[in-house]
């Protein structure tokens, strides 16, 4: 996959919008105002070992429609409850993904896992989700709506949903730069080449009205960083209702060995512990592994997850832990509330059985997992793409709500041994044309989905070969293009450019204390907790931040 980076090195897409006035101008205030905000508030990449760099980003908000926005907020409540109510069923889970599972050998190690935990865990224990539903805007074909863009989802992410405190850090970055280059009524040279190379009337907004006011109603607030940790509370206050109890309880945020990412998780972090007290520690799947135990406390119903963290977050030669049972904690322990998986979402990030064993250690523990196997299996694309199947979403929601989600819904299907005739004719006109397709296998995090003639030739190859049940075929969506400015490792270019939303929902369900029947679950906490926008360059397919193909981006209405 080519990564933005190569694309604008290489030049191998048309800059179109790159006008006279900008090339000419001089840019290096704008550049060091962008990279000093960028380094003052943590919209930052690290290399692994705490060296910075400035996140991929645009100087300028995107375009996006407000109907839609708020349509997209309107069912991302329905959206976590639907995730949450899949999750506790365990025979639907079971019907949708064995034979997925026989062509993919990561998702049957999920599902070997989900299927090891006692019913009453799948039905009854506290969950804890931070979802992210993706979007794009399709242009409508038909005439009769031929100026129509339409909200259509990607896919609904149920792991290591990234992106939320960095994706607030670019919004108000935005607002800054459109303050901070507006000088007497009038925009600076250079923010003004670029407002006007790719047509966004900004300075509109500022002559609206005056000071952060007039920005509001063209350039919504994105309280992420607030929000998510507001759910981590609710869920951490969840495990361990007593204060003598919170003491040693801290959030464990499972991270994957040199994550890059980690402006992003270390702003969360700081958020829980200014905002509400709470302490989080980092670790790997490998350092849970060796420095973590499950132990039953003194009613005998609670396996405290017990970590001792190392001498440093990524050391591999932390202290090794006791191997008591006990559940009395032994100085430099801590007991784990929620453990929130950052890591654990790709096949690479099990090298080793090691790293199955600590996910299984956790998954058998009492703390809330964010997310629970359960959680992520409800992600694969497999289950996604039922859901697009009539009747399935009626088995957990209410027929009013399943209507109002569907019409969010690209046209799916399953390949391979469970190819319904739809599926097979969608798969023959596919390998005919790709260009109007996306093939998607059980995976996350992107670059891996096939598109145009690689996607032909695949199918075409594996016709009748049962590899093809892991994966499903997807409509292609297509949005408009707009021009955006991209700030990438300190260089501005000027691209045609398609975006994502993605909205976060945040969803606690546990058992509803005030019923007589002990299984009987209900949400305690069902939020809507900001957006993310990914911009990225026009005819680049694939669509991650993490994965080089997009940059972070905020929305303005038009
Ligand atoms: P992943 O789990 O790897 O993120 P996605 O389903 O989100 O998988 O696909 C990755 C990227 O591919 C998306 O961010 C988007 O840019 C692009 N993509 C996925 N599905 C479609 C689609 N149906 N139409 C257009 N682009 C798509
Ligand atoms: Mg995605």
């Amino acid at each position: 996959m080519q990564s933005l980076l190569d694309l604008l090195i290489r030049n191998t897409i048309v800059v179109g919008a790159m006008s006279e006035f900008v090339e000419s101008t001089n840019m290096t205030r704008l550049t060091e105002q962008i990279k000093a905000w960028c380094g003052m508030h943590g919209l930052q990449y690290t290399d692994g070992v705490l060296n910075w760099s400035h996140a991929p980003i645009t100087v300028l908000p995107s375009t996006f429609s407000k109907s839609a926005y708020e349509g997209c907020q309107d069912v991302q409540p329905i959206i976590n409850e639907l995730v949450d109510k899949i999750s506790r069923d365990r025979e639907f889970i079971k019907d949708q993904l064995t034979s997925v599972a026989s062509a993919d050998p990561f998702t049957q190690k999920l599902l070997d896992l989900y299927n090891t935990l006692p019913e009453k865990q799948i039905r009854c224990a506290p969950q804890f989700g931070i979802h992210r539903s993706d979007y794009m805007l399709d242009m409508a074909k038909d005439s009769e709506n031929s100026n129509k863009e339409r909200a259509l989802q990607i896919e609904i992410n149920t792991i290591a949903a990234s992106f939320g405190c960095l994706s607030q850090k670019v919004g108000e970055l935005h607002k800054y730069l459109l303050h901070r280059n507006m000088v007497g009524g009038s925009l600076t040279t250079e923010y003004a080449a670029l407002t006007e190379a790719i047509d966004r009337n900004l300075d509109v907004y500022l002559q609206k009205g005056s000071g952060n006011e007039c920005l509001e109603s063209s350039l919504p607030t994105n309280p992420t960083i607030e929000r998510l940790s507001y759910a981590f509370c609710e869920a951490h206050v969840k495990y361990c209702p007593n204060p003598s109890s919170k003491d040693h309880a801290v959030i464990l945020f499972i991270v994957q060995p040199g994550e890059r990412n980690l402006g992003d998780l270390k702003a969360l972090a700081h958020s829980l512990w200014t905002r509400h007290d709470i302490a989080v520690e980092f670790m790997s799947l490998a350092q849970i592994a060796q420095h973590a135990r499950v132990a039953t406390d003194s009613t005998g119903t609670v396996s405290q997850l017990i970590i001792r963290p190392g001498p440093n977050q990524w050391s591999t030669t932390a202290v090794a832990s006791s191997d008591s049972p006990s559940s009395v904690l032994s100085p430099g322990e801590l007991c784990v509330s929620v453990a929130y998986f950052r890591a654990g979402y790709s096949p690479d990030d099990y090298p080793s059985e090691l790293e199955w064993e600590a996910r299984a250690l956790i998954e058998r523990s009492s703390s809330i997992k964010c997310p629970s196997v359960g959680y992520q299996l409800v992600g694969t694309k497999k289950i996604q793409q039922c859901l697009f199947e009539n009747s399935i979403m009626e088995k957990f929601i209410t027929n009013k709500n399943a209507s109002k989600l569907r019409l969010f819904f690209a046209s799916q299907y399953a390949m391979g041994p469970n190819a319904t005739p739809e599926g097979l004719v969608a798969m023959e006109r596919a390998i005919e044309d790709g260009s109007s397709w996306v093939l998607k296998p059980q995976r996350e995090g992107g670059g891996n989905n096939y598109y145009g003639t690689e996607l032909s030739a695949y199918l075409k190859t594996h016709r009748n070969d049962p590899i093809l049940g892991g994966f499903i075929l997807m409509q292609r969506i297509f949005p408009a293009t707009q021009n955006s400015v991209f700030f990438i490792r300190d260089k501005l270019s000027i691209l045609p450019s398609i975006s994502e939303l993605g909205i976060y929902g945040t969803y606690i369900s546990a058992v509803n204390a005030a019923s007589e029947d002990d299984d009987s679950v209900v949400s305690v906490h069902n939020e809507v907790a900001g957006y993310l926008l990914r911009t990225k360059p026009h005819g680049v397919d694939e669509g991650g931040v993490a994965a080089g193909s997009s940059s972070l981006d905020s929305i303005m209405f038009p």
